[in-house]
């Protein structure tokens, strides 16, 4: 499966989508959009999803994350509160497309990509999706346990922007997993090469069978050692 870009589109070699952390099953969504759940802990409505490696607590810190689609490198700082974070606007192209796909027309197309642990692009460069942008991390000031904060803004606000009302998130902000199913996106971005895992003196133990793929270094009994070299 995956995306097949418009006819007239005339694109590199490289993938038109990418999984922003893989393998995606070696992920879960923790908060999702508008999730009641989320509101009640923290008192505002969530804008997107929280993805975090199944292996829980701190074991994504470092982890690369990627592009999801080509685009602009809009921001790509340090805020308060979100810690590191950046925001791609999407291609033309894929803009019209995500709107085909979900039937209503879109303003703008953005990907946020937050709570970074560190960033491997700066604002005005072009980014390919796959493109490695950085790797997962804790927020300011480590307020968070590491994971990955995904939404997909469809105006064009401040990178750092929160709203406090629902109405505002839905109005500002797409459901991700609205996208994934009318897009139809498939795994086989699981089979691309990522980006490095950051924290080079760390060993990454997880579960075999979350883990399998390019960061593989060696199996020991069910564990899997991978670490930022690899
Ligand atoms: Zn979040």
């Amino acid at each position: 499966m995956g995306l097949t870009p418009p006819p007239n589109h005339t694109q590199g070699m490289g993938p038109v989508f990418a999984w922003p952390v893989r393998p995606k099953g070696a992920f879960y969504v923790s908060a999702g959009y508008l999730d009641p759940n989320y509101k009640r802990r923290f008192g505002v409505p969530h804008t997107g999803e929280d993805w975090n490696l199944r292996t829980g607590g701190d074991s994504d810190l470092g982890y690369p994350v990627q592009a999801i689609f080509p685009g602009r490198v809009v921001a790509a700082g340090y805020y308060r509160v979100w810690g590191n974070l950046v925001v791609v606007e999407a291609d033309p192209w894929v803009k019209d497309f995500w709107a085909e796909r979900l039937g209503e027309p879109l303003e703008a197309l953005y990907a946020r990509y937050a709570h970074l642990h560190h960033l491997t692009v700066a604002r005005g460069d072009r980014v390919e999706a796959n493109d490695h942008l950085g790797s997962i991390g804790k927020g300011d000031g480590g307020r968070y346990l590491a994971h990955l904060h995904l939404d997909f803004p469809r105006l064009p606000i401040p990178p750092e922007a929160y709203p406090s009302q629902e109405a505002q998130v839905r109005a500002q902000y797409l459901d991700p997993a609205r996208v994934w199913r009318a897009l139809a996106f498939g795994d086989r971005s699981n089979l691309l090469p990522q980006g490095p895992l950051y924290a080079p003196a760390r060993l990454f133990v997880g579960d075999a069978e979350a883990l399998q793929g390019p960061l593989l270094l060696r199996q020991v009994g069910d564990k899997l050692y991978a670490r930022s070299d690899a």
